[in-house]
């Protein structure tokens, strides 16, 4: 079976074509500039072979229609037939309250799709455009809908409720979703897997740290707390977001400053986290060879941004009144020794004691604590591509 997976933004579009069963990326690539001009870059995993074209793409329709020419060509294609591609998977960001899974993409779906956009007006309307899109270049081929959102609607009320007036849950439906949740499921699963044991069983923490970061609890296999909210901005300090901050605080700089809300939200979703307190770069490479070279605010953007990981550690463990295995997942969380160390250095006394040497690796499934902690710590390189694909393949096959 070949899926054809897509995530779509509102001027670019990912894709990978694999088979879900033998885990092959039979070519995978990036569509750019969409509404603007048009660049595809479009790899052959197999081959080691990457091209680059410039495509006018005023829409997604024109995308997609650029990412199936480059499947099908007889030069860098990979199928003979567009009639290969059994299935597409979509990453939708919010499914709100609607959507606990993925599911089967109907004209219902598509109106549920439509009335989330309120909640991420930045994601979901490119999402959409992606769907319908592929509708008009690939009519008649299945689509399934995987979400950020769905994996986090096992939450307990006390986990997802905001300490508002209770009609803006009621009414207005503000409440923590929380995202990055197939790649919370992806590794959750994957730490059952390699730990050889049942997820009903465990205990589970996951720390996807990347540009955008969030820690999750799993617990029996269900999220049951997670750090980001009703939108990506809260919990930990990012690349640029700010993560959790006293509201307050925006009452203050607005006042001071004369920002209004636009300039306010810009600066705590582009100008600050682990970018704004450094003041150096949101890439954690950068930040770290400046605080190697002395630089104070670059050490304490680390220093902040691992303590909260730390915390969210503790948290969870409490919640879930212990823990088995804690994850770290996504570019830092797969690349970065130096931040797994110091987030779960420390924890001895909760039975959590990290291997230096076994942690002094990148982007492989290994064990990272000691052989005698007794919760284990394991490095898992995310694949939500996977994860999609498997939905999509799950829910077409029936
Ligand atoms: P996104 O949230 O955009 O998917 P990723 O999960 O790809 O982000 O993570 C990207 C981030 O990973 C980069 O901004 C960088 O800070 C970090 N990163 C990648 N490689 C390393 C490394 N070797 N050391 C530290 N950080 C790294």
């Amino acid at each position: 079976m070949k899926v054809l997976v897509i995530n779509a933004g509102s001027s670019s579009l990912k894709y990978q074509l694999m088979d879900p069963e033998t885990r092959e990326v039979l070519a995978k690539g990036l569509c750019e500039r969409i509404g603007i001009d048009g660049r595809l870059t479009h790899k052959i995993p197999a081959k080691d072979a990457k091209y680059e074209f410039e495509i006018p793409m005023p829409t997604h329709a024109e995308a997609i229609q650029s990412v199936l020419d480059a499947l099908l060509s007889s030069e860098h294609g990979v199928i003979k037939s567009a009639s290969e591609i059994d299935a597409v998977g979509h990453r939708v960001v919010h499914g709100g309250e609607k959507f606990a899974s993925s599911v089967l993409i109907t004209a219902d779906v598509m109106a549920a799709l439509e009335e989330c956009i309120p909640l991420a007006p930045l994601h979901n309307p490119a999402n959409i455009t992606g769907i319908q899109a592929c509708e008009k270049v690939m009519p008649g081929v299945p689509m399934v809908a995987v979400f950020d959102t769905a994996f986090h609607q096992t939450m307990p009320a006390k986990s997802y409720i905001y300490a508002l007036p209770y009609e803006y849950y009621e009414k207005d439906k503000v409440r923590r979703y929380g995202f990055h949740g197939t790649s919370h499921r992806y590794v959750s699963a994957r730490a059952a897997a390699m730990l050889g044991k049942p997820m009903e069983e465990l205990k589970i923490i996951t720390c996807h740290l990347g540009n955008g970061s969030s820690v999750a609890a799993v617990d029996c296999g269900k999220s049951v707390d997670t750090s980001m909210g009703f939108t990506p901005l809260a919990g930990l300090p990012m690349g640029t977001r700010s993560g959790d901050l006293d509201a307050g605080i925006l009452e203050y700089l607005m006042n001071k400053y004369g920002y209004d809300m636009k300039e306010m939200m810009n600066i705590l979703n582009k100008k600050s986290g682990v970018l704004g307190i450094s003041g150096v770069s949101s890439d954690f490479r950068d930040i770290e060879s400046a605080a190697e070279g002395g630089n104070q605010q670059a050490a304490m953007a680390l220093d902040a941004f691992r303590y909260g990981v730390k915390k969210l550690i503790g948290a969870y463990a409490a919640a879930m009144g212990g823990v088995d295995a804690i994850v770290f997942t996504a570019g830092v969380g797969e690349n970065d020794a130096r931040t797994r160390m110091a987030a779960a250095s420390g924890l001895e006394f909760m039975g959590v004691k990290m291997d230096a040497e076994a942690n002094n690796v990148r982007g492989k499934e290994t064990v990272i604590s000691a052989p005698d902690s007794r919760v284990k710590v394991l490095l898992i390189p995310t694949d939500e591509e996977l994860m999609i694909a498997m939905d999509t393949a799950a829910i077409v096959n029936g």
